[in-house]
């Protein structure tokens, strides 16, 4: 349920309504926009009387919020939610992440940071814990791949994004910017409930053949537990073509930004798993409102370690990046 406050209302009388709806076992979601005040009831609300509050003076309306995921619904927080990653801005800004799909050395992550960052690229990518299809294929370099994610960090200054697989691995997290949760593990709810207890972003991949009302229940989990700072990432989904890795969902784009308020990233690399195929899309995805991309750039995509195919080399990640600005010009116009 939402209640919308009549604009410019007391203080005292708005806290006194809040006090009294957390009195009916409520929790209360506060979102101030520039000309109106959204209070979202999350709990069992049928029993709360909605022609009462209605009633009150200081109350502009009460709605009824159909839809299972709350938190992260656009009704209760119309503004786009905003996360600040160390000075970068996401959902605010159009955020670049770029990275190796997975941390293979020292120079090679620190490499690639520093040719990306020359680029544009305002986050590091770069996995550590690899979910692999075969138990025979690299896996990651584990805790010694996130110490060099923050050499990197160290040299160029660049926040980190990198995937966590497992709740008892959230302590070697501490450290890390933004803790990416991967579509194989969107609906691990263990794992959700727990990074729900975190006030550190949350990068949440669309599962591999999840809807997106799945991925909206996903991101409720983390932000049932109070963390709002929810990333959703769209990176394409199983379907009966094999051309491509998976197929590139863009129409989620514009439909998610109406059903939430949190930022939606793309990844066109996992989408198409095709490098020459990342360019295309990544431009696609900013011409249809992304706030982001996500792309995975190696330095030698021929003798990487995973997904060597779909990584892009520096010098076509700067070119690609240049487009995507083109296109942000063309867009904002
Ligand atoms: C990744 O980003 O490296 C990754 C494994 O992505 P996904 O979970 O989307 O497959
Ligand atoms: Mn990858």
């Amino acid at each position: 349920m939402i209640v919308v406050l009549k604009h410019g209302v007391e203080a005292a009388k708005r806290e006194q309504l809040i006090d009294w709806l957390k009195g009916q076992g409520l929790t209360i979601h506060i979102s101030e926009g520039e000309y109106q005040t959204v209070l979202g009831l999350v709990g069992d609300t049928t029993r709360v009387d909605m022609d009462l509050i209605a009633s009150l003076g200081i109350v502009d309306s009460v709605k009824r919020v159909t839809e299972p995921f709350k938190c992260c619904n656009r009704k209760f927080h119309p503004d786009d939610t905003v996360i600040d990653v160390n000075g970068v801005k996401i959902g605010g800004n159009f955020v670049m992440i770029a990275g190796p799909c997975s941390v293979e050395s020292e120079e090679q992550i620190v490499a690639v940071a520093k040719a990306v960052k020359a680029s544009g690229a305002n986050i590091l990518r770069g996995g550590a814990f690899k979910p692999r299809t075969s138990p025979y294929d690299f896996q990651g370099l584990k805790a010694t791949g996130l110490e060099l994610l923050k050499i990197a960090r160290q040299e160029t200054g660049l926040p980190i994004v990198t995937e966590i697989m497992g709740v008892e691995h959230l302590p070697l997290f501490e450290d890390v910017d933004i803790i990416q949760v991967g579509a194989r593990n969107m609906q691990n709810f263990d794992l959700l409930r727990e990074l729900g207890k975190l006030r550190k972003p949350i990068l949440l991949k669309r599962g591999l053949a999840s809807t997106l009302k799945e991925l909206l229940m996903s991101a409720e989990y983390i932000m049932a537990g109070g963390n709002e700072q929810v990333i959703l990432c769209e990176r394409g989904i199983r379907t009966f073509d094999d051309y491509t890795r998976n197929t590139l969902d863009l129409a989620a784009v514009p439909m998610l930004k109406e059903l939430t308020h949190l930022p939606i990233i793309v990844d066109p690399s996992h989408a198409t798993g095709i490098a020459r195929l990342v360019e295309p899309m990544a431009l696609a995805a900013t011409a249809c409102g992304a706030d982001g991309l996500i792309i995975e750039v190696h330095n030698d995509p021929m003798h990487a370690l995973c997904d060597g195919a779909q990584s892009l080399r520096p010098e076509v990640y700067d070119d690609l990046a240049q487009k995507v600005r083109s296109i942000r010009e063309v867009i904002a116009k």
